[in-house]
């Protein structure tokens, strides 16, 4: 077969040229045509090239915003084709002629308001979507922590969808109602969500330390009688969040799993009785040392003056600290025998001497009443008693102005 056509089978079947023959009559008469107005309100703002072109433009508009919206889109305005345009008016094209209307109508709907307190606070397209946008606003301000249960989720403000005519300009997408609801930009939000909420967890009850006065421990001393241990309940709280932020907590519920016990602290009794006692607490935070009252030789007493006072007792009479502090040195020291001296800080020590016993070493705590050895006459002693000093930075001072 060969590739060359013959000038036969190049003419057209018959009804095919009278196909073409119509299309371009149908142009001619077109573009030869008188041209056609689109008037909005009765003002001309197109003129196009026929009346079926204008109506074409106009239901194009409609059909293309209904399908943007989602809803039936109007004009507010009365829009027409009048078969006339204006006389000397030209036309224009399509494209432009959508344009003009555009610019000139104004697009409505069906759609529906979001009425807070009677007032619109936002526009949409339909009930349904207005009713989709609260819930969407609700779940915004549900937590994410499972442990809640959500007992409800409503508005404080009278919230209702109120179907009515919209501007297709003024509606809102879901997105955008939701900020608006939220009073984005703004100081307030205009809704409000309060959601329920109810959690159950479990906790912890701290114990309690009682104190009770024991007259058998010296002042100053406590001893722990009983042991604490902290409880545990099961407790339910129901919460009020307003627009994603707690505004009231409650208790509703409380079961106790584990009951918490009470420390118990014993403490020696904080009274004031006569001087030269345990118990007789001086200004400067002392307690007499030791169970006898008679001072047998003062300070500053005799050739070369005394550096401390003697207080008569007899042997194993009990010696306590005069006040809390760090033992220093506890062991036999020349003509002090058996020593103990105990620092209280602010280069402030005490000195007891003479002892049959020490029951303390070098860097014990002591607490003010504990017993720190027992009377005796080691060293250069006649006879049983304590010799006791008061030193400030090193030097004895007279002890009945600390000890009274
Ligand atoms: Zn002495």
């Amino acid at each position: 077969m060969s590739i060359i056509k013959s000038p036969k089978q190049l003419l057209l079947p018959f009804s095919a040229a009278l196909l073409i023959t119509a299309l371009i009559m149908a142009v001619c008469l077109g573009l030869g045509g008188e041209p056609a107005a689109i008037l909005v309100d009765g003002v001309q703002v197109a003129a196009v090239t026929s009346e079926s072109q204008g109506e074409a433009i106009i239901s194009e508009l409609l059909t293309k915003q209904s399908a943007a919206v989602g809803n039936e889109v109007y004009f507010q305005e009365d829009v027409t084709v009048s078969a006339e345009a204006a006389a000397g008016t030209k036309t224009v094209s399509r494209s432009d002629a959508a344009e003009l209307l555009a610019a000139n109508t104004t697009l409505m709907t069906h759609g529906a308001a979001i009425d807070v307190n009677g007032q619109p606070v936002v526009y949409m397209s339909t009930a349904k979507a207005a009713e989709n946008a609260l819930e969407y606003l609700k779940k915004s301000y549900l937590p994410a922590d499972s442990t809640m249960t959500v007992l409800d989720a409503k508005f404080a403000e009278k919230v209702i969808v109120e179907p009515t005519e919209v501007k297709v300009a003024d509606i809102s997408d879901l997105n955008g109602a939701k900020l608006r609801l939220k009073g984005e930009g703004q100081t307030d939000a205009p809704v409000h969500v309060l959601v329920v909420l109810e959690k159950t967890k479990t906790e912890e009850v701290p114990f309690k330390t009682v104190y009770q006065t024991d007259t058998k421990l010296r002042y100053g001393q406590t001893e722990t009688k009983q042991e604490g241990s902290p409880g545990s309940r099961e407790v339910t709280i129901q919460m009020v969040q307003t627009n994603g932020v707690e505004t009231a907590r409650q208790e509703i519920s409380s079961n106790t799993l584990v009951e918490a016990v009470d420390a118990i602290v014993l403490q020696g009794a904080v009274v004031q009785t006569a001087a030269r006692s345990a118990t007789y607490v001086t200004d400067a935070g002392m307690i007499w040392p030791t169970t006898a009252t008679r001072i047998s030789s003062y300070y500053g007493e005799r050739s070369g003056g005394h550096t401390g006072v003697d207080i008569d007792g007899d042997m194993g009479d009990s010696v306590w600290a005069a006040k809390a502090g760090t033992v220093v040195s506890a062991g036999y020291n020349g003509s002090y025998g058996n020593e103990v001296i105990i620092s209280h800080g602010n280069n402030l020590k005490t000195r007891y001497a003479h002892l049959k016993s020490i029951s303390v070493s070098a860097g014990d705590e002591v607490e003010i009443g504990q017993e720190i050895g027992k009377e005796g006459s080691t060293g250069n002693s006649t006879g049983s008693h304590l010799h006791f000093e008061v030193l400030i930075d090193g030097e004895q001072v007279n002890p009945l102005s600390y000890i009274k």
